[in-house]
């Protein structure tokens, strides 16, 4: 349930309400609502004559849910540059899986930013299925992408993969990206939600579409609107490709949730020759953005080496699906 407090309740019986154990405030503007479980039914009697409106549910999707606000999120970074609201134009969020060396980045930023491409993404924090494989460089690879930002104005996503990183990784990028193997961690749920930055959240493989947006909800319970979910390929029995990317699921997101959808046809496939088609088949769907991991020599890569796409697969698939940034 979903409770817009008359502007009449003071600021401190507000604050009050935000105290009480799963209750939370939200503003909007001037306006505060207070956000309560879906399984409330009728408003508490302490909120007698305290609110002007109200909005019922039947899950705890409530300020993800269109029924609360219609249209899709807009979000705007710095330069101007939005994601949301505009299938024709989905932004490209692309660069490699890990930060691997200032030449690899450099390479990766110099050659994205001339073909036109604002997000530069890259891990540096890996949250890998083995604990042999690279788990990217930390904070010396955070501090080369906000390098990157400098020299080329691009706009950094960097993945969290727990808690101990959470606020390095907030004050380096401007995308936070929560992974799929992340994205029940609760502690980076939290810090993120109150970060005051975008957040891309990435669904787990073995998550159902309503516990995906409840993750979500838990960012936009501690006040942060700007959610972008990630579509990214779940796991069905199907082996020959790495994971089934599920546009079913997609397609109910866009049609009861108001957050942008980005979808990634390069961790869905695991195989770089797929990666094309699926993009083009997202871009027919309608999506605000997709994401595309890019290396500039995908066979020496230390993750994810054989879905990446060279530079030049990048180019003739931009020429192919003309997707102006
Ligand atoms: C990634 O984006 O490189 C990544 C690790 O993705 P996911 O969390 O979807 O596996
Ligand atoms: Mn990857």
């Amino acid at each position: 349930m979903i409770l817009q407090l008359k502007s009449s309740v003071s600021a401190q019986e507000v604050a009050t309400f935000h105290e009480k154990a799963g209750w939370f405030v939200v503003s909007r503007g001037q306006d505060k609502f207070l956000v309560l479980g879906s399984q409330v039914r009728s408003i508490p009697p302490e909120l007698d004559g305290k609110v002007s409106e109200q909005w019922d549910f039947d899950t705890d999707i409530q300020l993800a849910s269109r029924d609360f606000i219609a249209e899709t999120k807009q979000i705007t970074f710095s330069n101007g540059v939005t994601i949301g609201g505009d299938y024709t134009r989905p932004a490209i969020i692309a660069g490699p899986c890990s930060v691997e060396s200032r030449e690899q980045l450099e390479e990766s930023a110099s050659f994205l930013s001339s073909v036109g491409i604002r997000f530069l993404r890259g891990g540096c924090y890996k949250p890998r299925t083995s604990p042999y494989s690279f788990r990217g460089l930390g904070k010396e690879g955070l501090t080369l992408l906000a390098e990157m930002r400098e020299k080329y104005g691009m706009l950094i996503v960097s993945e969290v993969r727990d808690a101990t990183h959470v606020e390095e990784v907030i004050e380096h990028v401007d995308i936070i990206q929560i992974g799929a193997k992340t994205m029940y961690d609760h502690g980076v749920l939290t810090a993120s939600g109150r970060s005051g930055k975008p957040v891309l959240l990435k669904r787990g493989f073995g998550t159902t579409v309503q516990e995906f947006v409840q993750a979500a909800e838990f960012m936009m319970a501690e006040g942060n609107e700007e959610i972008i979910l990630c579509e990214r390929g779940i796991r069905t029995f199907e082996k020959s490709t790495r994971f089934t990317l599920d546009l079913c699921g997609v397609e109910w997101i866009k049609k009861h949730v108001n957050l942008p959808i980005v979808l990634d046809p390069s961790h869905a496939m695991g195989y770089s020759y797929g990666v094309p088609a699926l993009t083009k088949a997202c871009i027919a769907l309608g999506v605000d953005g997709l994401i595309i991991e890019v290396h500039p020599n995908p066979s020496e890569a230390l993750s994810d080496a054989k879905q990446q796409l060279n530079h030049e697969e990048f180019s003739s698939l931009l020429k192919d699906c003309n997707v102006s940034q």
